[in-house]
């Protein structure tokens, strides 16, 4: 109840803040405002599969929350979109995008977790099926108005009208067909409580939201590591043609799968030893990052999240072992 009403107050301050700074602006420095359109590119990986790629950046009022990779799959009865983006001016992007690319526009959605920037352009498509795992719905109900509180804070004019809006259908069979086209579903879990994976049948195509990452450091606000590996895993044995992983770029060879991987287990292991040699948050802070992960991209900021998400828990488990 907090949450949405002070959701509501900052949105109407930003709007309040937004039309305070056009009357107070010469037409001069209003041509010099960065305009707030999202300029994406659609680059075709696979026989009727585009992908749009985010940077690999953490959100900043430059990029407007374009950080995440959302993929188009053209059917017969319109496009089917895998995540809608951070914003309702993102999403409108995405369905003027699906109108150019098929005569019916979008036919479905799917979100593949409630992380805000995979699912806040749902509003344009509210009259559409949004498909995602039941547990995304429960999730993005509790969650969606912090989430938008923080988007909000952190985007503030790019998230103007912006209403988090929940999936609408949730999946319980192993495959969904829209129009001739079908989608095998990967119900999972680790980065989020309910982490879909999503396969498109036709090219072998892996759509696997965030529980891979590709030359990005990993997010872990919602994670459990243990689960996380245990999803890559099975992930590894679908033998998928190609990923697009939630974040990064296209992915030919599995290495998303390799290096998320990789990088959790590194995560685990040097939050568990710092635990047991008794540092505090910020001596790990100061931690060496391997050369493998120290350019990917929103290094260290991400890494320092990840110690101040995960690093309590660690040590509330740790310390009373190495104390007896
Ligand atoms: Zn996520």
């Amino acid at each position: 109840m907090t949450d949405a009403r002070s959701g509501l107050t900052r949105r109407r301050a930003v709007s309040l803040i937004g039309t305070a700074a056009l009357a107070l602006t010469s037409s001069a420095s209003l041509a010099a405002r960065p305009k707030l359109v999202y300029d994406l590119m659609p680059v075709q990986v696979a026989d009727g599969v585009w992908m749009i790629e985010g940077t690999t950046e953490y959100f900043t009022n430059e990029n407007g929350g374009a950080i995440v990779n959302c993929a188009l799959i053209e059917t017969d009865t319109g496009m089917v979109i895998v995540d809608t983006g951070p914003s309702l001016r993102y999403g409108e992007a995405l369905a003027q995008i699906a109108a150019q690319m098929s005569v019916s526009g979008v036919a479905a959605i799917f979100n593949t977790h409630h992380h805000p920037d995979h699912y806040f352009g749902n509003q344009v498509f509210a009259d559409k099926p949004i498909y995602a795992l039941p547990g995304t719905r429960t999730a993005a109900l509790r969650d969606g108005d912090g989430f938008s509180d923080n988007m909000y804070r952190l985007l503030g004019d790019w998230m103007r009208g912006t209403e988090p809006v929940p999936p609408n259908q949730g999946i319980s069979s192993s495959t969904v067909s829209i129009g001739k086209r079908e989608f095998v579903i990967y119900p999972l879990e680790g980065h989020t409580g309910a982490d879909l994976a999503v396969l498109d049948k036709k090219t072998g195509t892996l759509i696997t939201g965030d529980l891979a990452f590709l030359d990005r450091a990993p997010t872990t606000p919602s994670a459990d590591l243990g689960k996380w590996g245990e999803s890559i895993d099975l992930l590894t044995t679908v033998n998928a043609a190609a990923i697009i992983p939630g974040h990064g770029p296209f992915d030919k060879t599995g290495r998303s799968l390799v290096q998320t991987k990789d990088y959790l287990e590194w995560i685990e292991e040097t939050l568990q030893t710092a635990a047991g040699e008794g540092l505090s948050m910020v001596e790990l802070m100061d931690s060496t990052i391997p050369k493998r992960f120290v350019k990917m991209g929103a290094m260290p900021q991400e890494f320092h999240r990840s110690v101040s998400h995960l690093y309590p828990d660690i040590e509330r488990k740790i310390l009373p072992l190495s104390s007896q």
